[in-house]
């Protein structure tokens, strides 16, 4: 038997974490057993363009190198794979689960059903349907329409005995018909449910393990007697804990990201991002620039591997070890090491994890992660400088686009900002005033003008002044890059080169 797992979204527009996560489960169990992972669109529910809120769901699985075997965008043997294209197979199963008295017609109407319920909860009944309005046969049909009724399919389910689920991570499960509601398979204008079309899908799809979010546990009964009464062999099950928000059990949601904002951690890392966007004038709100979904870790320059390697512990777990390569995942993954508990997204463990695979790259690679974030803010630039900057920078690049915050490299000399309180006290103030001449006539003069060259004549110069050390190489880092933080000044005066130096030394003595 060749497996075949799929992550079924619904074109939402976003990607969020929890279901990349799952899918990351799905595509790990595909690839470990030699077998398939589907990408299969949920899309029967969609009013908006499906397209457009697809791309970014798709988009977010290219940029991880999740890659699917058959679905969106690719096809494959068994398709189609967008529900929207489907609803002749799913009118059939109805037709068949019909014609075997696995499914009714049934005439209800909305008041009817509630009255039913309030009466079943006033009296401590289980809430089922009693098939009052269930019709049996045409004439029943007939009769029913004739009062101005309108019919959908209902499921008919067993009201005895009980139905066993064996769930790879969940063990044993054993639910009692008697609690399963007739659901609606097929709604009165002909379109069909979620539980119908999934199981559909599934069997044609050839599906042979279904591994999802542990809220479909519930739906799980409903679709084994479906696809049973189809006649489709079952898939194994494997029900994931669902992702929790940061320091609590409750289920992540994009929409709580005011809340997580709240705690000082949470907030730290986003900012980092944050500040990283506006550099790249993008107009971001907390809810569209959000660290619940995958775009935001994209939108910054996170590694794809380590978000992945992140993802996989986020429930999942190999002994103590932390690091894997997406090789490592593959061989090690099984369903039994999924935890049965929820897993709490913790962006700063994320963040630690992109430092270190972002640490680990060769020099070459970092110039190539960070360069389209310097052509994306607008730069022209050379990548040997650029190389020089990644290599002074070292580890105060986390992501790629933490490039930007030396932006002073890259500007044309006369459009370097000042800083002004760093004016102020560096340049415009005594003794960094009275250092002003003598560092430019310094820099004019050092030959050759590398960085110990640099170094080794300012500290004679600062010898000479009996001034101390550090004010003076503040005065001189103001002086050329128009701010205090950085990284070596010495690297940075060799960096922009003796004409650049001297040119931004001129042009901030006008501005003092
Ligand atoms: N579109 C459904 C969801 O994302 C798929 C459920 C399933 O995997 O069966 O929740």
């Amino acid at each position: 038997m060749t497996v075949r797992t799929r992550f079924a979204p619904s074109p939402t527009g976003y990607l969020h974490i929890g279901g990349v996560r799952t899918a990351l489960f799905n595509w790990l169990f595909a690839r470990a057993h030699g077998g398939q992972f589907i990408l299969r669109i949920d899309d029967t529910d969609q009013q908006r363009n499906v397209q457009e809120a697809l791309q970014p769901i798709l988009d977010g699985f290219r940029w991880l190198g999740l890659d699917w075997d058959e679905g969106a965008d690719v096809g494959g043997p068994y398709g189609p794979y967008y529900q929207s294209q489907r609803l002749d197979r799913y009118q059939a199963a109805v037709q068949t689960l019909l014609a075997q008295g696995c499914a009714y017609w049934d005439y209800a109407t909305a008041e009817e059903l509630k009255a039913e319920m309030e009466a079943a909860e006033k009296e401590k009944r289980p809430k089922i349907y009693s098939r009052r309005w269930m019709a049996e046969t045409d004439a029943d049909r007939a009769r029913f329409e004739a009062e101005g009724r309108t019919g959908s399919v209902r499921v008919k389910m067993p009201r005895e005995g009980e139905c066993r689920i064996v769930d790879r991570i969940r063990g044993e499960v054993v639910v009692p018909w008697s609690g399963e509601q007739d659901t609606v398979i097929q709604r009165s204008d002909g379109t069909v449910t979620y539980n119908l079309a999934n199981v559909v899908d599934d069997c044609d799809m050839r599906i042979t393990h279904v591994i999802r979010a542990e809220e479909h546990l519930s739906n799980t009964p409903r679709q084994i007697f479906l696809l049973e009464a189809l006649g489709f062999p079952r898939p194994e099950y494997a029900h994931v804990p669902f992702v929790a928000e940061p320091g609590s059990k409750n289920k992540l949601s994009k929409r709580k990201i005011a809340n997580y904002l709240k705690n000082a951690e949470f907030k730290k890392v986003y900012d980092h991002a944050h500040a990283i966007t506006a550099k790249l004038g993008l107009e971001t709100t907390p809810e569209s620039f959000n660290p619940v979904l995958v775009d935001f870790y994209k939108t910054v320059g996170y590694l794809p591997d380590a978000v992945l390697n992140y993802l996989v512990l986020l429930g999942w777990s190999a002994g103590d070890r932390e690091t894997f390569t997406r090789q490592d995942m593959i061989a090690l993954f099984t369903l039994e090491g999924v935890n049965k508990s929820p897993a709490s997204l913790d962006v700063q463990k994320l963040l630690a994890f992109q430092e270190r695979y972002f640490q680990a790259l060769p020099l070459e690679q970092k110039v190539e992660r960070v360069l389209p974030f310097l052509l994306q803010a607008g730069f022209t630039v050379e990548s040997e400088v650029v190389r020089q900057i990644v290599e002074a920078a070292g580890p105060r690049l986390k992501v790629a686009g933490d490039i930007l915050d030396y932006s002073e490299f890259f500007l044309p000399d006369e459009q370097v900002p000042y800083d002004e309180k760093a004016l102020d006290k560096h340049v415009r103030k005594s003794p960094g005033a009275d250092w002003v001449t003598g560092l430019r006539s310094l820099l004019a003069a050092a030959k050759p003008f590398d960085a110990p060259t640099l170094q080794a004549q300012v500290e004679e110069f600062i010898a000479a002044q009996s001034a101390k050390p550090r004010p003076v190489s503040q005065t001189l880092r103001v002086l050329v890059t128009g701010k205090e933080v950085g990284f070596g000044t010495y690297e940075t005066l060799a960096i922009l080169g003796r004409e650049r130096c001297l040119a931004r030394i001129d042009r901030a003595i006008t501005i003092v």
